[in-house]
């Protein structure tokens, strides 16, 4: 068959589609076998046994209350210690120097604070603020830091965190607060002299005979408010200000109890003692 000048299957033609036939049959070999080294199976050994250990689901409590106790070691301190130990519960004490030395009984109770695990040991100044004098304090700022210092060496006291006496005042590397100005230049110092100051987000108020003023279901309300309404000075971090003094009574030390029990209940609470509150540790 002559094929003309239109005819499509002419020797040069079928040369052509032979390269292409071959050129596809080698790509599609060379795909193929690169595929088959992708997905090679992977062979295990018929004895071998592998186990996953795999670490149980724990839903991490996000709001962190930190306990702490002003004025000690006295006559209300054990009684902190005891329902502390009783829940298992960490608290930390800001202790006055003064304090330590001022009987046999309160040097002994803190020998019992300084081994007990649960507790940290913070300085609350050597003679809180010259016995509550608390401008003539603040306004001498070199004799301020001297007395915290004093507390410091004393006790050889292994933290720089402290709580200025009667001022609620915070210098940590996140909060810088001063609730009376007065005592900004005190603060500064304190600061500058490398303590870290920290103050409260919640006082458990108390009468001058020491009782509490607020009940511990009350408490535990403006706890759960603070927290919804995020106006801690830290969000999901709290800071309770209560003093040991007035866990004395039967009736007081039972509402710190039933408070502590409350917070244990909701599973969104840890707790912590000062040196973890952010910006401190
Ligand atoms: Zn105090």
């Amino acid at each position: 068959m002559d094929a003309g000048p239109g005819g499509y299957f002419n020797s040069s033609t079928l040369f052509k589609t032979s390269l292409l036939t071959i050129a596809f049959s080698t790509f599609y070999i060379y795909e193929t076998k690169k595929r088959a080294t992708l997905f090679k199976p992977v062979i295990v050994k018929a004895d071998t046994v592998v186990t996953v250990k795999l670490a149980p689901v724990v839903a991490k409590k996000k709001k962190t209350i930190y306990l702490t106790f002003d004025d000690g070691p006295n006559k209300g301190t054990r009684k902190v210690m005891d329902i502390m130990d009783a829940e298992k519960i960490p608290a930390t004490v800001f202790v006055i120097g003064e304090h330590v030395y001022g009987s046999k009984e309160q040097r002994a109770i803190y020998d019992s604070l300084i081994i007990n695990k649960l507790f940290e040991i913070a300085n609350h100044s050597y003679s809180h603020a010259f016995e509550n004098k608390y401008r003539q304090f603040y306004d001498q700022p070199d004799s301020m830091v001297k007395d915290f210092a004093r507390c410091a060496d004393s006790l050889q006291l292994t933290t720089n965190i402290v709580r200025t006496p009667g001022r609620n005042v915070w210098r940590t590397s996140t909060v810088n607060s001063t609730d009376i100005k007065t005592t900004s230049a005190a603060a500064d110092s304190l600061q500058r002299k490398g303590f870290k100051a920290i103050g409260w987000d919640l006082e458990w108020h108390f009468t001058n005979d020491q009782k509490l003023v607020q009940s511990d279901t009350l408490l535990l309300q403006q706890i759960d408010s603070l927290f919804a309404k995020n106006r801690t000075k830290m969000p999901n971090s709290l800071v309770l200000l209560a003093h040991d003094r007035t866990f004395l009574s039967p009736a007081d030390s039972s509402a710190l109890h039933r408070l502590i029990i409350a917070l244990k209940k909701r599973d969104e609470y840890n707790f912590e003692t000062v040196s973890q509150y952010p910006g401190l540790n």
